[in-house]
């Protein structure tokens, strides 16, 4: 059985204050929720906040982002060594908004997967199609390209704190949602990637989450298909009261 992991991306909203003012909230609320694991990534000026006022909660932070170098003259970069030294256990890698916005492409995602499993932090490695690439049904196509080049020079032993979550584009921000059927279609392309790059065993104890406008409302349908191991929420996860309810679908 793989426990499921709720994750909540916080983008660029918060400072520390702010998420201070979250943890505070949303803590009692789920010290004693044990089935799920849950990881907060907020941005980078709030990681020690956050990593403080969780302490040994067993709530995870993660960082959003990460370069491939240790250190050096690179100017508003952050290594995987600085987000475990700030209190980081996970980082998000290759999100869509990244890809998107800030020129990655496969190769840096495959670069930065590394340095993240290098230096001790467990990657959650973000996947996913835009629409006129599912509508011209390439979703398999795109999602295998994707792992393929991301898992390159990975070993399986690497592999097994790897997580991967399939968040179509479509889906982000949006208000549309993918349905379980689908998610877990997507889901299985992964999971065969992952075996034809690790192993079937690494693949089966691997997480794959999905990600793309969770709400309370739909938690329960999508967490209740047995190849979603998780959800990565964006917008639903910056209130206590909407991000509690997800992890207690
Ligand atoms: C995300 O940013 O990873 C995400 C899934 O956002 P949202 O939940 O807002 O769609």
């Amino acid at each position: 059985m793989r426990k499921k992991l709720i994750a909540a991306n916080w983008k660029m909203h918060k400072t520390a204050e702010q998420a201070r003012a979250f943890i505070s909230a949303f803590l009692p609320e789920v010290r004693e929720h044990t089935r799920d694991e849950i990881v907060l990534c907020p941005p980078f000026t709030a990681i020690h906040a956050v990593a403080e006022a969780l302490g040994d909660s067993g709530i995870g932070t993660g960082g959003q982002d990460l370069f491939w170098e240790q250190k050096g003259a690179y100017t508003g970069a952050i290594s995987a060594q600085m987000l475990c030294a700030a209190g980081c256990s996970h980082v998000l890698v290759g999100h869509s908004e990244r890809r998107q916005y800030f020129g990655e492409t496969d190769d840096t995602v495959n670069r930065k997967l590394k340095a993240a499993l290098h230096g001790g932090l467990k990657p959650i490695l973000c996947v996913g199609e835009v629409i006129q690439e599912r509508e011209a049904g390439r979703t398999k196509e795109v999602l295998r390209r994707q792992c393929s080049i991301a898992f390159r020079e990975v070993s399986s032993d690497q592999a097994i704190s790897l997580i991967v979550a399939y968040e179509p584009i479509w889906a982000i921000g949006t208000g549309r949602t993918a349905t379980p059927e689908l998610a877990g279609e997507a889901h299985y392309t992964i999971r065969a990637e992952a075996a034809g790059a690790f192993g079937k065993g690494v693949a089966e104890q691997m997480r794959i989450l999905y990600g793309g406008s969770v709400k309370p409302e739909n938690a329960t349908l999508l967490m209740s298909h047995p190849d979603i191991d998780g959800a990565l929420v964006g917008g639903a996860s910056l209130e206590p009261k909407s991000f509690t309810a997800i992890v207690k679908y």
